[in-house]
């Protein structure tokens, strides 16, 4: 059920607003968006994505439902294996930023404690989806100290971590440890590695 989540389409040479071909070599905007209950990896051409680049007005991407992207190229060979880039931090904290939802820095979130399968409830990571990424990719934010640990608590039988931004100290987050086990935390990093195509 775990490993199913973080399940992702081979990514294909292909655009997915206009079904063009991503060419040997060329730039393309890869994004992460949650789509039927797992995290997928989308490409779009340049075009596509910034239609300003391309002489349009408005954007063919529904940006509504993404969670990170960045701009990549794609290897001169027709069938070379997709590079993994260096560690961007910038595109590792807006993915992070995207799993808090919206203005968690004014209002402090509580844990859901409800249900994760309610009823009209829009659609997205389960709680403990979000809150297992989070504290993995806080880890790797801290080791690059974009973010700062300013302090621990215990709230609701979790131990909870003080965040603080380095370069916009206002933002701050409380991010729940969810205590997995070595396995675990491989596998959550492996699968944030796998979805943003970086060596994290
Ligand atoms: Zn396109």
């Amino acid at each position: 059920m775990k490993d199913r989540a973080y399940q992702f389409p081979t990514p294909e040479h292909q655009c997915c607003a206009c079904q063009g071909d991503l060419s040997p070599g060329g730039e393309f905007y890869s994004t992460i968006c949650f789509l039927e209950e797992e995290f997928a990896r989308r490409n779009y051409c340049v075009s596509c994505w910034a239609p300003e680049e391309g002489g349009e007005t408005t954007s063919r991407v529904d940006r509504s439902g993404i969670f990170a992207y960045w701009r990549t190229r794609r290897p001169e060979e027709p069938d070379g294996e997709a590079v993994k880039i260096r560690f961007d931090p910038l595109v590792v904290l807006e993915f992070f930023r995207g799993l808090g939802g919206k203005a968690e820095a004014e209002s402090k979130v509580e844990p859901e404690t409800a249900g994760e399968e309610e009823a009209g409830a829009p659609p997205g990571p389960s709680e403990s989806q979000r809150r297992d990424l989070r504290f993995v990719l806080s880890l790797l934010l801290i080791r690059k100290k974009i973010l700062l640990l300013k302090g621990t608590f215990i709230r609701d039988k979790f131990e909870w971590l003080e965040l603080q931004e380095r370069r916009e100290s206002d933002k701050t987050y409380e991010i729940a440890n969810p205590e997995l086990s070595e396995t675990e935390l491989e596998q959550v990093r492996d699968a944030i590695g796998e979805l943003l195509q970086m060596q994290v």
